[in-house]
């Protein structure tokens, strides 16, 4: 199918995309458009305007300054995944990249609009509950600053408001040694289940998605026994809403939540090098 008729109007500042978002109510934001387009063409969005962010310099950034990174909202997935000092900080974070759809989507999806569209199944709102990053969005009353743990509210679901912009994320330096597994139907499919863990010896947190309405991130044991740790991930899980509530749901979080626990034992380089050869052919 193709879209409704809508007007479009580029911009090169955030103030004027937020003023195009104030005085048009039911005006979108587009940025790689790999999750609006497809929801225009079926017709499940009708936009009367797009406001096209892509020429707004000011987002385009990404900053190591030893304590935080800063990744301005228009950063394409395959820029983080392809970035030197995140690889070299944030392997974790260059890991969960190559794992977004094909080559074609990473090279024109944002890191912003995942955020925004807040699918439950998508890698970086779970990344940014995982490493507890800060969400800046920006609206007519300047900017404000949202925890990713308050800023994801359901299915498609934020804090946003249609007038405001997501304009950059901001994470620490993570204090515990990180991994990170999904699994998908096939290479480029949205994960059925996958999972983020932070191991400070002996205990530590673990972040799932795609298998509740938003990332979850729950504490837990984490001990040196693999019988123990499933019991823990079992526990863990116990507490949750899981989506379908399916026997496999919880049987392929538990698997993820391990294969990512082992994959924090991998010094940085040597995970990135080892995902690599598990091989994305797309
Ligand atoms: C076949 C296919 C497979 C995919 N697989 C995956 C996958 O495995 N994992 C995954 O995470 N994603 C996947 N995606 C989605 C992809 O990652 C998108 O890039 C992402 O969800 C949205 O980013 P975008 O820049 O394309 O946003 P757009 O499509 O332009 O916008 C999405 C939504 O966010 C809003 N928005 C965009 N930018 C901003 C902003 N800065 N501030 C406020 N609102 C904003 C828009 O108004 C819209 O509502 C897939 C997409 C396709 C088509």
């Amino acid at each position: 199918m193709k879209p409704a008729a809508f007007e479009y109007q580029r911009v090169t500042t955030v103030a004027e995309a937020v003023k195009l978002l104030r005085d048009a109510p039911d005006a979108k934001v587009i940025a790689g458009g790999q999750s609006l387009v497809p929801l225009m063409n079926f017709r499940l969005t009708r936009p009367s305007l797009l406001v096209d962010v892509n020429g707004i310099k000011a987002l385009q950034h990404v900053v190591w300054d030893g304590t935080y990174l800063r990744i301005g909202s228009l950063v394409r997935h395959q820029q983080i995944a392809d970035h030197a000092e995140i690889q070299k900080h944030f392997p974790v974070l260059a890991v969960a990249a190559r794992h977004i759809g094909h080559w074609a989507i990473r090279n024109r999806g944002t890191i912003g609009g995942s955020l925004a569209h807040a699918d439950p199944a998508s890698e970086w709102p779970a990344a940014t509950v995982a490493l507890q990053a800060e969400i800046d969005v920006e609206g007519p009353q300047g900017i404000r600053t949202v925890p990713a743990s308050e800023f994801f509210q359901g299915y498609y679901s934020t804090v946003l408001q249609p007038d405001e912009l997501v304009v950059a994320v901001r994470i620490p330096y993570p204090k515990f040694r990180l991994g990170f597994a999904e699994i998908a139907r096939r290479l480029g499919d949205f994960a059925l289940a996958g999972a983020f863990v932070e191991d400070d010896g002996g205990q530590g947190f673990v972040t799932w998605f795609g298998i509740a309405d938003k990332p979850v991130r729950v504490h837990t044991v984490l001990p040196d026994n693999m019988e123990a740790r499933r019991e823990a991930w079992q526990q863990a899980l116990g507490t949750l809403a899981i989506a379908d509530d399916s026997k496999s749901r919880r049987h392929l979080a538990v698997q993820m939540a391990e294969r990512a626990w082992q994959h924090s034992r991998l010094e940085g380089g040597k995970y990135l090098s080892e995902e690599a050869a598990g091989g994305d052919p797309l």
